[in-house]
């Protein structure tokens, strides 16, 4: 195994290998398929506050491509 070669990501898409540690037990794998990303929660702008704990907020996803992931193997 060696920088260069294919690895699966963690959804099982076809990755490339872009590190591998010392001891070779993690490896680093960067995938071109497009992943969700983190939801995140946002405050929302547009809304007024009425009170602080009622502060609107939105949920965002994103897809990300050319991931990198640490896997241990
Ligand atoms: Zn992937």
């Amino acid at each position: 195994m060696k920088v260069g070669d294919s690895f699966k990501c963690p959804e099982g898409h076809e990755a490339t290998i872009v590190w591998i540690r010392e001891d070779k037990k993690v490896v680093a794998v960067r995938c071109p398929q497009k992943h969700l990303g983190k939801v995140r929660k946002v405050a929302d702008h547009t809304k007024p506050i009425l009170r602080y704990r009622h502060q609107p907020r939105t949920e965002r996803q994103t897809y990300l491509k050319n991931m990198v992931f640490l896997i241990e193997i």
